[in-house]
């Protein structure tokens, strides 16, 4: 509602206490029936019941801002309340206040106005006052100056009411504009400001989505790198664990162990073929948290590694389908299954499978399996270095059995472990009878070839029995049976004479045969003192040198003695 609007309503308040006023001095005068006034107020009576209602109405059913229906009725009042005016009996109070009352009703007129520039309002006014003028010349022409009087009073009082009130609005409605741009002013700066901080609200949400997002790329890349920190220590530990041990066995459990620990796969399994490592059968070993496709794996894997060796030389990932395509998967929760090949320059020698219930789990971090694949060859590389450092150490360059230093070594653990178990154990010492003379007829190169063939088979029936062979001396030879009673070993060392004598030597296209002397001997039961066993053995053999050749003599106290003499 504006200026103007609220005038128009606190103005309607007095106009309606006048009409009230009005209302009651006509009834009063007709009561009284002042100045003899009979019936004829009747009409306006009527009149002010019906615009009073009128005007309730309108103001009840909110046409208030209806500006063009107020002022319809506004005229229509003016018009019949002049009319009425005319012909009423001449009762001046009544007159005079309904004077007052138009001269309200006409400035409400005026009001209603909503352009109120000059030009309009003076038209309003004439059109409201006209009736009013009339009323003044058919006075005057009817000769009755004291209804003419009160007319002109009326259309004087009005032109000034109006003059002072348009004056009065036009101030109000002045200060209401100043005010208005005032404010307008205040609410485009509020606005300009309300924008320019709904933009720095939308750079800031802007920039704060951005710092979210770094965030989380943030995050993910502290998650990474602590990953990564992770697996750089685990590869430490390993490549220290690997560099300080030449147990390849263990160091697989290690990479299995790592391997768990780190990635936490669902399976984790190595695969070395035979032969690499001094292994003599291929070797397998598997951690998983689904027991049967250990087993499964365990019968598979040979079949499984020989064909993924021909096909790759790099590693390859199974996902979803194929991975169902290994028959041991079976029906284990298994979406992405990886093979990696251990690698020794271009040669593969083995595989490491690891799988996961993760369809994603070898999107990255490939390099942690790879890399323990290459500390594992070094691993293995270098234990076969040292096995072959080790094996020149202990073994003898010629034959290929152990050397009498190794051997010294070897027994002397051999026998403290035989003690400790309180078992037995039997020492078989032998010399090539006449080896001088096969170094003579045949050449140093033929006895060496002869030493080679005793060796082999010294070194294959001790090996076939549990025991291990040495060469002693020259064409000396030991062989040591633990865990074997006199009894027991005798039939093998006479199988293993048998064996040498049988074997023919082919050297320069010459047949060459030798036999070899034996001295047996046995702890406990006939050498008490283990320090005296080779001893013994070799004065047994002395005995067989001396009795003949090419006999095997089992050791009594009797044999020795005499060989201490
Ligand atoms: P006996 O039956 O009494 O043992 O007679 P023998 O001829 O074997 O006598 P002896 O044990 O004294 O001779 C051992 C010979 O073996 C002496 C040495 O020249 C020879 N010999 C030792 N080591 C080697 C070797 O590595 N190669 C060859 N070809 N001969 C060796
Ligand atoms: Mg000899
Ligand atoms: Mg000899």
């Amino acid at each position: 509602m504006d200026s103007s609007s609220q005038l128009i309503k606190s103005y309607g308040i007095f106009r309606k206490i006048v009409y009230v006023v009005l209302i009651a001095l006509v009834i009063g005068t007709q009561a009284l029936k002042y100045n003899g006034s009979g019936w004829g107020f009747i009409p306006l009576l009527v009149f002010m019941v019906l615009f009073g209602i009128t005007d309730s109405i309108l103001l009840f059913k909110k046409h208030f801002d209806n500006r063009g229906l107020f002022k319809m009725v506004k005229l229509v009042e003016i018009c019949a309340y002049h009319i009425l005016m005319a012909f009423m009996p001449e009762a001046y109070y009544v007159q005079a206040a309904l004077g007052i009352y138009l001269i309200h009703i006409t400035l409400e007129y005026i009001l209603y106005d909503s352009s109120l520039d000059h030009y309009t309002i003076v038209v309003h006014e004439i059109t409201a006052l006209l009736p009013a003028i009339i009323n003044v010349v058919i006075a005057l022409s009817n000769r009755t100056e004291g209804k003419a009087f009160v007319y002109i009073l009326i259309v004087f009082m009005e032109v000034v009411l109006v003059y002072m009130m348009v004056r009065w609005v036009e101030m109000v409605s002045g200060e209401y504009e100043r005010l208005n741009t005032d404010l307008n002013v205040k609410i485009d700066r509020i606005r300009t400001m309300n924008q320019r901080l709904e933009e720095y609200q939308n750079k800031v949400v802007h920039v704060n989505e951005q710092i979210n997002y770094q965030k989380i790329e943030l995050n993910r890349m502290m998650d990474d790198l602590e990953q990564l920190n992770v697996e750089s220590a685990s590869q430490i530990e390993l490549m220290k664990y690997m560099a300080s041990t030449f147990d390849v066995n263990k160091c697989i459990h290690m990479i299995l162990d790592s391997v768990m620990d780190v990635k936490q796969p669902k399976l984790v399994a190595v695969y070395v073929e035979e032969n690499i490592y001094r292994n003599k059968r291929a070797t397998f070993f598997c951690k998983t948290n689904y027991s049967a496709i250990e087993g499964r794996l365990k019968k598979d894997i040979a079949d499984v590694y020989n064909h993924f060796s021909k096909l790759y030389k790099t590693a390859v990932t199974f996902h979803e389908d194929d991975v169902k395509a290994f028959n041991f998967v079976g029906e284990a929760n298994i979406n992405s299954l990886a093979m990696f090949p251990i690698m020794d320059r271009d040669r593969c020698y083995g595989t490491m499978i690891v799988a996961s219930d993760d369809a994603n789990f070898f999107d990255k971090g490939y390099y942690y399996y790879e890399a323990s694949l290459i500390s594992f060859n070094v691993a293995v590389n270098s234990t076969k270095l040292y096995m072959q450092m080790e094996d020149m150490a202990r073994k003898d360059g010629l034959t290929g059995i152990y050397n009498r230093l190794y051997f010294n070594e070897l027994f002397a653990q051999t026998l403290e472990m035989m003690k400790e178990e309180k078992k037995s154990i039997c020492v078989a010492l032998f010399d090539i009878d006449k080896f001088k003379s096969v170094n003579d007829t045949y050449g140093h190169l033929a006895g060496d070839e002869v030493i080679k063939m005793v060796a082999r088979v010294a070194d294959r029936f001790a090996e076939e029995n549990g025991g291990f062979a040495s060469r002693y001396g020259g064409e000396e030879f030991l062989v040591i049976l633990p865990e074997y009673e006199i009894k027991t070993a005798q039939p093998i060392i006479e199988a293993m004479h048998e064996e040498i004598k049988k074997t023919v030597v082919h050297f320069d296209g010459q047949d060459i045969n030798v036999n070899v002397s034996i001295g047996l001997t046995e702890y406990p039961t006939i050498c008490n003192d283990t320090a005296l066993l080779v001893s013994r053995a070799d004065k047994a053999m002395y005995y067989g040198k001396k009795n003949g050749r090419g006999r095997l003599i089992i050791d009594t106290d009797e044999i020795y003695k005499m060989g201490l003499n």
